[in-house]
């Protein structure tokens, strides 16, 4: 179905395969695939447009993905906003829209479908502490978007910055014929990254949230210019985030880019990286410093 936008809306496997054999896959044509939860905002959008400026055919997955979700998170409420996501890839330049059910993706049911297991040393630690399961979900969507969809490029947020890791690792290790192209994280004026869980914030979390990010930079300002011990910045980070109210940091680490193993020392590259709850809303960023 080609939808009012121009956008062609794909929603089964079947339909989608038949589209890339045809249509995509005849002319011989750079496809670029950018994989979302949905609820677009700029940062979704940057993906596209870089997709877009490099490949001739972009599409765009739009699936809620339960495998990914704890059963105390935010699956049934994470926000969907369908035909205006629709508007803004068409107009960030997609072509197609991939957007199955959750039968059509798990077609022998949740419980028993085989799922992708990433190495535990990048996936239980970080994110993967406070949300047992996530990274196996993630990896087994994204496995199966990228066997259905069949792109040369996939365009992965650097916000996300554990996530990126692993999929690269799961491209690398099963020798995926593809090239996964990293962006970097959009943010608001105030330096907060840009994410679709910002609409769950109240005005004064709103606030709040964009201490995550200047914590991140006096870490490194503190590392590179005062040579402050890396320990002593992380603490000093982590007591300020946690005197604002309502605000309750999980991890605040420096680690190694490549393999996330945590560094004790201020030794570039280095990406440090920061969770926390502000009330219930979960809130990750990451800066990474070359
Ligand atoms: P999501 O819909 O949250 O699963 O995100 C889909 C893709 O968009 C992932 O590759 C994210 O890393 C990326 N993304 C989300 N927010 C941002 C952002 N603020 N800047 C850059 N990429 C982002």
């Amino acid at each position: 179905m080609t939808s009012a936008t121009g956008v062609k809306v794909i929603e089964s496997v079947d339909d989608l395969r038949k589209w890339r054999k045809t249509t995509a896959g005849a002319q011989g044509i750079k496809i670029g695939f950018v994989p979302t939860m949905g609820a677009l905002h700029e940062g979704h959008l940057t993906l596209i447009r870089k997709a877009a400026a490099e490949c001739q055919s972009v599409v765009v997955s739009i699936f809620v993905n339960p495998l990914q979700f704890g059963p105390n998170e935010d699956f049934s409420r994470y926000p969907r906003s369908f035909e205006k996501d629709l508007e803004m890839c068409a107009q960030a330049g997609a072509h197609v829209v991939f957007h199955p059910s959750v039968d059509q993706m798990y077609r022998s049911g949740l419980g028993s479908t085989t799922k992708v297991v990433p190495p535990p040393e990048l996936t239980e630690r970080l994110c993967g502490l406070f949300r047992p399961g996530h990274f196996v979900g993630v990896a087994t969507v994204v496995l199966k978007l990228f066997s259905m969809v069949e792109p040369h490029a996939a365009y992965f947020g650097e916000k996300d910055f554990q996530q990126l890791t692993i999929i690269q690792r799961m491209v690398d290790d099963l020798d995926l014929p593809l090239t996964i192209v990293p962006v970097a994280t959009v943010r608001e004026t105030d330096g907060l990254a840009m994410s679709s869980r910002n609409t769950y914030l109240t005005s004064e979390q709103r606030k709040i949230s964009s201490e995550l990010y200047k914590v991140l930079n006096q870490i490194k300002d503190d590392c590179s210019e005062t040579n402050k011990s890396l320990r002593e910045a992380e603490a000093a980070g982590q007591a300020h985030l946690n005197s604002l109210p309502d605000l309750h940091v999980q991890y605040l680490e420096a680690c190694d880019p490549k393999t996330l193993e945590p560094r004790f020392e201020w030794k570039t590259p280095i990406v440090i990286l920061v969770a926390a709850k502000l009330g219930n809303v979960r809130l990750i960023d990451n800066l990474l410093v070359h």
